[in-house]
C-alpha cells in the first residue's frame, strides 16, 4: 500500500498549449504496472477550460467543487456540478472546465494506452464556449 499525502506534491500549472485561462492541477497519481490507471485533481478558475481532445480508453471526472461546462463534439453544453460524475467513451471528442462565472474542480481519472491517457487538438474558441 502507498499513502499520497495531501501536499507531499506542488500545485502545478498545466501546460497552455492544452488550456485556456488558469488551471491548476494537484496530487497526480499513477498505478504501477500492471494497472495503467491515473488521474489528478484539477481546478479551472471561471472561463477555464481544456482544449478539445479524446482519451484512447476513455474518461472518468469526479467533480468535487463548483459548477463546470463539458460538452462532446456534436452535443449540447451540459452544465456539471459537484458531486456529478461524468464518463467520456474511449475516442470521443470533448472538452470540461469551468462556466464563465463559477470556478469548478474535478478528478480526472483514466487509462494509459502507451503511456499516454489523452490526445490533445485546438484550443476551445470563446465562440465555441460560450455557445453551448
Ligand atoms: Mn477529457
Amino acid at each position: 500500500m502507498k499513502i499520497m499525502r495531501n501536499g507531499s506534491t506542488p500545485s502545478e500549472t498545466p501546460n497552455p498549449a492544452y488550456f485556456t485561462g488558469k488551471v491548476r492541477m494537484d496530487t497526480p497519481f499513477d498505478a504501477e504496472a500492471p494497472g495503467s490507471v491515473g488521474g489528478v485533481t484539477v481546478t479551472f478558475e471561471p472561463g477555464a477550460r481544456t482544449a478539445w481532445h479524446t482519451h484512447p480508453k476513455g474518461q472518468t471526472l469526479i467533480v468535487t467543487a463548483g459548477v463546470g461546462w463539458a460538452q462532446r463534439e456534436g452535443g449540447p453544453r451540459e452544465t456539471i456540478h459537484s458531486g456529478d460524475v461524468i464518463w467520456f467513451p474511449a475516442g470521443e471528442r470533448h472538452w470540461h472546465g469551468a462556466t464563465d462565472i463559477h470556478a469548478m474542480t474535478h478528478i480526472a481519472i483514466a487509462e494509459a494506452v502507451d503511456g499516454s491517457r489523452v490526445d490533445w487538438e485546438q484550443h476551445v474558441t470563446d465562440e465555441e464556449y460560450l455557445a453551448g
